[in-house]
């Protein structure tokens, strides 16, 4: 089971199961006083972070999954390797960037 985890990743994680660097997630365990999305107001969650919020349209372009849906995630994700690393790819970037801006403002 451990082994499997660390396959699939500390950033796979957070995007499969919502807990992680969300501002909901974070209220609904005492971390944030609120659950918005810092940059447009609505309620951060998983989905908003990584299919809706526009502060990533950039970093999806990037990767070539700006048509990227819930649904089709992880289908997509098991098509292969390289479907694998791009998913990847684009949950580390967009949840490092978040998990780095965090820290700045809690240290402000
Ligand atoms: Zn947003």
């Amino acid at each position: 089971m451990h082994r499997v985890l660390g396959e699939i990743g500390f950033y796979i994680t957070q995007l499969l199961s919502g807990h992680g660097e969300f501002e909901a997630y974070l209220q609904r365990i005492g971390r944030r006083a609120s659950p918005l999305c810092r940059c447009c107001d609505l309620e951060d969650s998983v989905e908003h972070t990584i299919y809706q919020c526009q502060r990533w349209d950039v970093v999806k372009q990037d990767v070539g999954l700006s048509w990227l849906s819930p649904e089709e995630t992880v289908p997509y994700m098991l098509i292969g390797r390289a479907e694998w690393d791009k998913v990847l790819q684009l949950a580390t970037s967009i949840l490092k960037t978040k998990a780095r801006e965090a820290r700045e403002w809690d240290g402000a």
